[in-house]
């Protein structure tokens, strides 16, 4: 089989002769842990500029640089869908973010709820890890996170796309998902302790909300945000 080959995430623009300077954290994993030599082969990407092959040009403990060589991938974007979600436990909310830049969503919103059972959302924390798992899957692009917000102003502020709110009441009930491929897309995903009765009121009359069941069993958050974006990605994503 062949060796899989080490791909970086960097935040600079990536073009043919482009030297790229490491971080420390960069230069210890490719040259203490992965102890790759001057002239070894690197994938980058940058969220925009595609795959590139680079070689090692500088290999120092604590620094390094490396030079873009060629594009070996065009940037692909995934499908317009946003995950938002109730923080849980922080090494529950690190799994739920890994899993949701594997499966593909454009961008992670962290909402307060009334019941939000979660550690407090450490946003910087879950950006490093969404970039972990790109790196990992093979992904041309990072999910932008964002900061914790309360459900109530981002439902305010709406853009109008469809919100999927995965409704514990409808457990056992139909798995319907209206929708078409390429449609603009959300999925809400609450608490452990559910939705107060008030939010459920408010989500109820909001034009652009359509309540989704997940079958029949109460799964954990987690669970019930890899299941939603796998029902979605396979009717109207990109698992086409
Ligand atoms: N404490 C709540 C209860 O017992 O009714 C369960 C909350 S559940 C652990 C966390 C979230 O996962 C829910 O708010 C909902 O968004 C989603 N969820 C879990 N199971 C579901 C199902 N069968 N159908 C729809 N949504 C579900």
């Amino acid at each position: 089989m062949a060796e899989r080959q080490v791909r970086l995430h960097i935040d600079q623009p990536l073009r043919p002769g482009q030297a790229v300077a490491l971080s420390e954290g960069q230069a210890n994993y490719l040259f203490a842990v992965m102890r790759l030599p001057v002239g070894a082969p690197v994938l980058l990407f940058n969220g925009q500029d595609g795959e590139w092959r680079a070689e090692v040009a500088e290999a120092a403990k604590r620094r390094g640089v490396l030079v873009c060589r060629e594009q070996v991938r065009p940037q692909v974007l995934p499908p317009d869908l946003w995950l938002l979600f109730a923080p849980l436990r922080k090494e529950r909310t690190a799994f739920l973010v890994e899993k949701a830049v594997e499966l593909g969503v454009r961008r992670l919103l962290p909402v307060a709820t009334r019941y939000l059972s979660g550690d407090r959302f450490r946003a910087e924390k879950e950006r490093a890890h969404a970039v972990e798992a790109a790196e990992q899957c093979g992904a041309t692009f990072v999910p932008e996170v964002c900061a914790l917000q309360p459900l109530e102003k981002l439902l305010s502020g709406w853009d109008g796309r469809r919100l999927y709110w995965a409704d514990e009441a409808l457990a056992g009930q139909g798995a319907d998902w209206p929708g078409a491929p390429g449609d603009p897309a959300a999925i809400l995903i609450g608490p452990e302790g559910g939705f107060a009765a008030e939010e459920r009121e408010r989500l109820r009359v909001l034009p652009f909300v359509t309540p989704v069941s997940l079958g029949p069993r109460i799964l954990r958050a987690e669970t019930a945000a890899l299941a939603a974006l796998t029902l979605w990605q396979a009717r109207f994503g990109d698992w086409q």
